[in-house]
């Protein structure tokens, strides 16, 4: 089962010390780097559009298409900016990659910004991990002093400032616009799209913001060649990609393999679920997209396989559920996580996500009333479409999913605790 397994990005994380510059370098790093700077930057894009690489943030865009939009003839100064904010409920996988392997990032970082012939990076981190703030700054420093960063980069001529950014710790701010904001100094809040950043981003001048996994496959694509990379995947979702399996996993942790394995695959990787018991449901990429049940095991995870039935890749993070889970109360957790994080700007992600935790509280408690799945539907209904940023559309995902393929659960909690019909799950998580 292993040779299901392509370790790129992940290939040296059980090496001693692997973040270390001179590691990094033992195993070919900066060989990407070295080469991108006999290119032309557009041919550097070219390359990554070959490759057919897509951002692994969660919506799979394009990258070589990203870059492609910034305006070269705008004088405005352009930036790139890494998106290292991950916070979506059971994503974990460039955190870890950061704390492995952070000079795969900041070769990532080097070669495009040369790419987009940006002369300032940020690489903006989740305020609360300050142990991979401080190993980005090592790596960072590190890269200056071996003349992989700064001014006249081996000696080409091309100068670049990196700055790593430490963020105050809110969901929203992992959304790129509020991202920007909370960078200029603002409270972080989502902008109207359009103008994309690729036009008008950070200080209103053009701006790539990737996420981190996007940026660390680079230097692969770039070393390897795009026809290597593109061979890994399928049709339409090219490369190899990290999936973070938990949940009920007997060995839960992050799992490189080429977009297209499924999640039965994975699991017979990751030992199955824990011993004894069933999978009962699944998110394919974290709570915000629509949970799927086992009889969607062969889905390929790719972006074209998981939409074909009516869910989202998003961000890769399959967290598995046994049989002993009430998904009342699963989701509940996520929305009232959801309601928390929510940045108030507009009113159906405001106000509909209290409605939903005031619903979803009284129906895990078993005093849910007459009318109160339709009620559920009515806000999910109200919500999607008409927030102005992805966290509302998300926020949805879980509840109308749980409702299409656990309703008889849903009727039970209007007159039966949570707790009472999932009584091991009390005993045993809560
Ligand atoms: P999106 O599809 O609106 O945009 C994706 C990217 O493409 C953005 O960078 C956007 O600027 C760019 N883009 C799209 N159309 C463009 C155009 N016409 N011109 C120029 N650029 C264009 O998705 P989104 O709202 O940015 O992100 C939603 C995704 O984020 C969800 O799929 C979710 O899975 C994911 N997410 C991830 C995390 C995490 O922790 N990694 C957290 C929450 C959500
Ligand atoms: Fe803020 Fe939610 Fe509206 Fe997004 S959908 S802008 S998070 S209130």
């Amino acid at each position: 089962m292993t040779d299901l397994l392509t370790p790129v990005l992940t290939a040296n994380w059980g090496d001693e010390r692997a973040w270390k510059l001179v590691n990094y370098e033992r195993t070919g790093g900066y060989q990407g780097l070295r080469t991108a700077l006999t290119m032309d930057p557009a041919d550097v894009v070219a390359q990554v559009k070959d490759a057919g690489l897509r951002g692994r943030g969660g919506a799979g865009f394009p990258t070589g298409m990203k870059w492609g939009f910034i305006p070269q003839d705008n004088p405005k100064p352009k930036y790139l900016v890494v998106n290292a904010d991950e916070s979506e409920p059971g994503t974990c996988k460039d955190i870890p990659l950061m704390m492995a392997s952070p000079h795969t990032l900041v070769e990532g970082v080097i070669i495009s910004a040369y790419a987009i012939r940006s002369h300032t990076a940020f690489i903006y981190v989740r305020g609360e991990v300050v142990h991979v703030v401080r190993r980005l700054q090592q790596a960072v420093r590190e890269a200056y002093s071996a003349g992989y960063a700064g001014q006249n980069i081996l000696g080409t001529g091309y100068d670049l400032e990196i700055i790593v950014h430490a963020g105050a710790g809110a969901y929203i701010c992992g959304e790129e616009t509020a991202l920007l904001d909370s960078l200029e100094g603002r409270r972080g809040q989502p902008r109207l799209r359009p103008p994309f950043p690729a036009v008008a981003g950070l200080y209103a001048s053009p701006t790539v913001i990737n996420n981190v996994e996007s940026i660390a496959s680079v230097p692969s694509i770039l070393a390897r060649g795009a026809a290597w990379f593109s061979s890994m995947g399928t049709e339409k979702s090219k490369g190899m990609t990290i999936y973070s399996l938990s949940g009920h996993v007997t060995r839960p942790g992050q799992f490189e393999a080429p977009l297209g394995i499924t999640l039965r695959q994975l699991l017979d990787l990751a030992g199955g679920i824990r011993a004894g018991h069933q999978l009962k449901f699944w998110t394919p990429g974290g709570s915000s997209t629509p949970i799927l049940t086992p009889e969607h095991l062969d889905v390929p995870l790719d972006y074209e396989g998981v939409a074909s039935v009516k869910s989202m890749l998003g961000t890769k993070a399959l967290q598995c559920f046994d049989e002993t889970t009430s998904v009342v109360r699963t989701v509940l957790r996520w929305t009232e996580f959801y309601k928390h994080e929510s940045c108030g700007k507009c009113t159906p992600c405001r106000e509909g996500t209290w409605w939903l935790v005031q619903i979803l509280g009284r129906m895990e408690a078993g005093r849910g009333e007459e009318g109160d799945i339709e009620k559920l539907l009515d806000l999910c209904e109200n919500i999607l479409g008409r927030s102005f940023c992805a966290l509302g559309d998300g926020a949805t995902s879980p509840i109308s999913s749980a409702i299409k393929y656990f309703r008889d659960e849903f009727e039970a909690a209007m007159h039966t605790p949570a707790w009472e019909l999932f009584p091991y799950e009390r005993s045993t998580v809560f």
